[in-house]
Parts: structure tokens; sequence; C-alpha cells
């Protein structure tokens, strides 16, 4: 088995153990961050992040997959001092987050050139550490797959071609981007078993995300707590189906959970609660409420557990 890079370095797969596939320690627009610092408070920040850490570790999470990209306000160090404080391991990424909005400076330069600075922060390092990149992320949403969404994608294809990196791919099943994305990736000759769509959980469309893992990819239902695009108990109904249907290896459960997100101000956060659009949203949420409930289905036993939370992260993330 080989290598899996993390901020704290390299660590064999086979010790990733219990693995959330889909966590951010921090969201924010690096560049309203770089202009106003003023306006953040990283110690608040580092705080939230440790708590939402240590209270996953007290489920007995072992390794955090961060799929902050570019946009995201992606900070290896950030997330270094994350996982010196809590002992559990980082894993990042590289790539660019964006529904459409290229800067010029990559509007301007070709797919290739774009795939270069992916593969420089998996083989060499990300912002000036020797901290690598152990994935590729790239995003489709609303706007579906547009030309600059498609750009990004190539790029990430490409530079999983040429490293061997598994590939991260947000997604909106309302708008279906799903199959357009794999479509991209078969195009450019990706293995497609190194492939997660994320957000595939946002529906309760069991054919619709039955389709895509025909395709061998992994899919995501990995936005638990965020009843504004589908509540826990339909989610639920969906893992069970699809467990039922004996795609276990497939999937791919965690809560996208955010320690702070500058996306909105801080009051949101209460009516965001009090509206019922987040509910638990936490970082133990899956342990807390989804887990349980899967169990009392029958669908869940200790295997399938090992299953969703160890192997398939470790799979995934390996050659
Ligand atoms: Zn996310």
């Amino acid at each position: 088995m080989s290598d899996v890079q993390t901020v704290q370095g390299p660590v064999d797969a086979d010790e990733l153990g219990l693995v959330l596939v889909h966590e951010h320690v921090r969201f924010r627009d690096e560049a309203v961050a770089a202009e106003w610092p003023d306006r953040y408070d990283e110690q608040a920040e580092l705080d939230a992040a440790v708590e939402a850490v240590d209270a996953a570790k007290a489920r007995g999470v072992q390794t955090v997959v961060d799929p902050t990209a570019m946009f995201g306000g992606r900070d290896v160090l950030f997330m270094k001092r994350v996982a010196e404080q809590t002992g559990v391991r980082i894993v990042a990424c590289t790539g660019i987050y964006s529904y459409d909005y290229l800067p010029h400076y990559f509007e301007n330069r070709d797919v290739d050139v774009m795939a270069e600075h992916f593969i420089a922060d998996i083989e060499r390092g990300i912002q000036g550490t020797e901290i690598r990149a152990a994935f590729l992320k790239c995003a489709a949403d609303a706007a579906g797959v547009t030309e600059h969404v498609e750009k990004i994608h190539r790029a990430v294809a490409r530079a999983s071609v040429q490293t061997g990196a598994p590939i991260m791919a947000h997604s909106m099943p309302a708008v279906g981007t799903g199959p357009r994305q794999v479509e991209i990736f078969k195009e450019e000759g990706v293995d497609l078993a190194r492939v997660q769509i994320a957000h595939c959980g946002d529906t309760d469309d069991v054919a619709y995300i039955e389709r895509l893992i025909e395709q061998g990819v992994y899919v995501g239902l990995d936005r638990y707590g965020l009843e504004m695009f589908l509540a826990i108990e339909k989610r639920n109904a969906t893992a069970a189906e699809l467990l039922r249907r004996g795609h276990a290896e497939r999937l791919m459960i965690s809560q996208d959970y955010c320690a702070t997100i500058d996306w909105f101000p801080p009051e949101a956060a209460e009516m965001f609660q009090s509206q019922g659009a987040i509910r638990h949203w936490s970082m133990t949420l899956v342990f807390d409420e989804v887990v349980p409930a899967l169990r009392e289905q029958g669908v869940m036993d200790d295997e399938t557990f090992h299953t969703v939370f160890t192997e398939n992260p470790k799979r995934w993330l390996t050659a």
C-alpha cells in the first residue's frame, strides 16, 4: 500500500484509519482576507477548527480530508496548526473551486499550464512549503459546466493522469452536472475509479446517483446537516437504499462542515438555524445521528461502517 500525503507529511495508507472525507477546517475568500485581514479573527478561526476536529477525534476520527482549494482560502500552514493541535491528520488538495469565474491569469493561459500549477502542488509542495497535495479539486454548480468550469476540469484531469492523484469534483444534482463532469474526465483518460463526485447526496433521486456509480466513480453523501439542499431523513433514506442495492464500496459519507465560513455575516448562522436551513451541522453529525439511524435500518453493520469510513477513502486516495 502506498503513502498518502498529509499536512504532517506522508503516511502509510493503512494508517489513515477512520476518515471524514469532506470537511473544511476553514472556508473564506482569500482575496477578501488578504485585503481586509482585520475583518478576520485568526485565533477565533483556529479555535473553532480545533474544537470541531477535536469533537470528530472524540468519535474516533483519525484523518480529515479537507478539499479547500483556490477561492476557498486554502492555507496549508493553517491546516498544519489544526493538525498539530488535535493530533488528527489533515489531507490537503490542489485545484480551483469556481462555479465559473476565472482570474485573467488562468483565462489567458491554456489548460496544460493550469495543470502544471496543480502538478507542482502534488509533486513539490504547496505555497512554498513541503506539504504536498494528495488530490485534485474542481467544481460545477448552478451555472452548469461552463467554458471555464470545463477548463478547470480538464486541467484537473490532466494533472491526475500525469501524477496518479485522485479527483474530487463538487457537483450540483439539482442541475445534473455529474454526468457531464464524469464525461470530461473520461475524455481526458482519467481512471474513473479515482474520481469522487461530491454532493450527490443533495438529491434523493437514487437512479441518478446509481447511473454515476455505474460509471465507476465514488459518490459523496457528504452534506449531512445542510437541510437547505436536502433533509437528513431524506439523505438517510437515499443512503439506505444505495446500501441495500450493494453500493457500500462507492459511498463517501461526510458533512462538508466548515468550522468557520465567511460567506455570510455572523448573524446569519442563527437565522439559518432557526429557519431550519441547517440542522446539527457539525463534524460529528454523521456519527451522532446518521450512522445510528442507518444501523437501525439494518444497512450499516460494523463491516459496512469500516468500508465506508476507512476502506473507501483509502482506496480512493491510493492508486
Ligand atoms: Zn466542500
